[in-house]
């Protein structure tokens, strides 16, 4: 019998083990606790849950990751069906008790006949076999060096920065223009790639006061070692002097403000495309570390992005994980490698949630594989379809930074109101179809029918 090997018993290589193993694969989980730690786990259950108690918004028809809960439910996903179990009141959220939580899923793995674990920590690539590699954002540091040395350091990333990304549609253009930087680019495409928000002198000096004293969140203890050099935060280089932000990703040189020509902005905050589809842009060089509430009253200060959503917020924290767009094939293996997988946050996707979800991707499709046939990546109309045609080739490769699920990564449907008053009918339109698209991949899916 063919064996799979997972490492890392997370939320992805959990849910990846359960998977395979409920379709008669025998399956290692190789997971480094409670012999070797982390700066965040506690225990050494499997499946622990890091920070927050909460899988986040549960609502199917408004809400992307809502959708990714039902999808995964469908497909008899292990997290969330302990979830459900676990459930405490939270609202509209799905918020669990932890300690009780990740007791089950560890129960449910270790009595599962066709699941081992083995624990210790995994510190070289593995050269043959079926594996997946699930290690999280926070991979031990010499299988993390063993990952760089196969892909470049330069395709694998141990910190997020990240800058905070739009919902194109709820920018206003009336106020932003679209134009590079002294119109540089050989095409009309690239001579208008950023998109461009003008802040007068009052308007920049309010949004630095603002910045100043925005609520900010710590590092952990040991999180920031030697990564200050690149990307400082926004509010970092504001204390450093008031015109640096003006001398640095604010610039106002070689713009010109189609609106108003006759005058020079005084500083200007540059977005930037985030996908293919062009509905999402980034805020460029606006890496944060300031609080959630207060990144969204600081951001709407910004002329255009008065009425802006957000498809994630700004920060910066110790995460491991692959510019998927280039290392990964769309059955989520490494190129270079095609007997390893990786799943979970490592693969560039943010959260819990999401990470499990990668898991139960990567699982079946890992299983197709060891039965002698392939299972295709899901319609890019479904939750997990428009995760993984994300981070397997929808997003730049260059700006790559860890997604979050949301609508942004859909693609639209055709013949609906854009912008906010038509957002509810929009998001049931997509939720809809998502629901019919992924029963019908799951039924089609050689593996249930065999
Ligand atoms: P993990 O759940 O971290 O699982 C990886 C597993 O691999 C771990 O058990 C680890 O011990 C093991 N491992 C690592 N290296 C090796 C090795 N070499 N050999 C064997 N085993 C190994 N997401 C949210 O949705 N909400 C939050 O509030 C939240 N807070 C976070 C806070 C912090 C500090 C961090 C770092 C992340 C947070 N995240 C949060 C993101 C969250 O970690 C991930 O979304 C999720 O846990 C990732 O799932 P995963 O399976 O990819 O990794």
């Amino acid at each position: 019998t063919q064996i799979l090997h997972i490492i890392g018993g997370g939320m992805a290589g959990s849910e990846a083990a359960w998977q395979a193993a409920h379709r008669g694969i025998k399956v290692v989980i190789h997971e480094m606790r409670p012999t070797v730690g982390t700066f965040a786990h506690q225990t050494g259950l499997l499946g622990e849950m890091v920070c927050s108690n909460s899988f986040r918004s549960d609502d199917d028809e408004q809400n992307a990751v809502g959708l990714l809960h039902w999808e995964m439910r469908a497909a008899n996903g292990l997290i969330m069906q302990t979830a459900d179990k676990h459930r405490l009141p939270a609202g509209g959220a799905l918020a669990v008790d932890r300690d009780p939580f990740a007791q089950s899923v560890t129960d449910a793995l270790l009595a599962h006949p066709n699941i081992t674990v083995e624990y210790g920590e995994i510190t070289e690539l593995p050269r043959d076999g079926h594996w997946i590699i699930a290690t999280g954002p926070l991979t031990s540091s010499a299988l993390g060096q063993a990952i760089a040395a196969e892909t470049g350091a330069d395709a694998l990333a141990f910190f997020d920065a990240i800058a905070p990304i739009v919902y194109h549609d709820s920018i206003d253009m009336s106020q932003a223009w679209m134009q590079s930087r002294y119109d540089k680019g050989e095409t009309e495409e690239e001579r208008t790639a950023y998109l461009n928000c003008p802040m007068d002198k009052a308007q920049y000096e309010g949004f630095i006061d603002a910045l100043l004293a925005a609520d900010k969140t710590e590092f952990h203890a040991g999180e920031t070692a030697g990564y200050f050099d690149g990307c400082l935060p926004i509010e970092v280089m504001a204390e450093r002097g008031r015109e640096t932000l003006r001398f640095g990703p604010m610039k106002p040189v070689g713009l010109t403000n189609p609106h108003q020509p006759q005058i020079k902005p005084y500083a200007v905050v540059q977005l930037r495309r985030d996908n293919k589809l062009g509905t999402l842009y980034n805020i460029v060089g606006f890496q944060t570390k300031m609080k959630y509430g207060a990144q969204t009253d600081v951001f709407k200060r910004i002329p255009g992005l008065k009425n802006a959503s957000f498809a994630r917020l700004g920060g910066i924290h110790r995460n491991t994980f692959l510019n998927s767009p280039t290392l990964l094939d769309a059955q989520m293996r490494l190129r270079s490698r095609p007997n390893i997988r990786f799943a979970g946050q490592i693969t560039g996707v943010e959260g819990y949630v999401e990470s499990a979800a990668m898991g139960l991707l990567a699982g079946r499709m890992a299983v197709a594989e060891i039965m002698g046939h392939s299972l295709p990546a899901p319609p890019h109309t479904t939750a997990m379809g428009a995760l993984i045609t994300h981070i397997t080739g929808g997003a730049e490769a260059k700006t790559f930074q860890p997604m979050n699920v949301n609508f942004g990564l859909f693609p639209p449907v055709e013949g609906l109101k854009s912008g906010r008053r038509g957002r509810k009918d929009r998001y049931k339109a997509y939720t809809d179809r998502a629901k019919a698209d992924w029963t019908g991949w799951l039924g089609g899916s050689a593996l249930d029918a065999a």
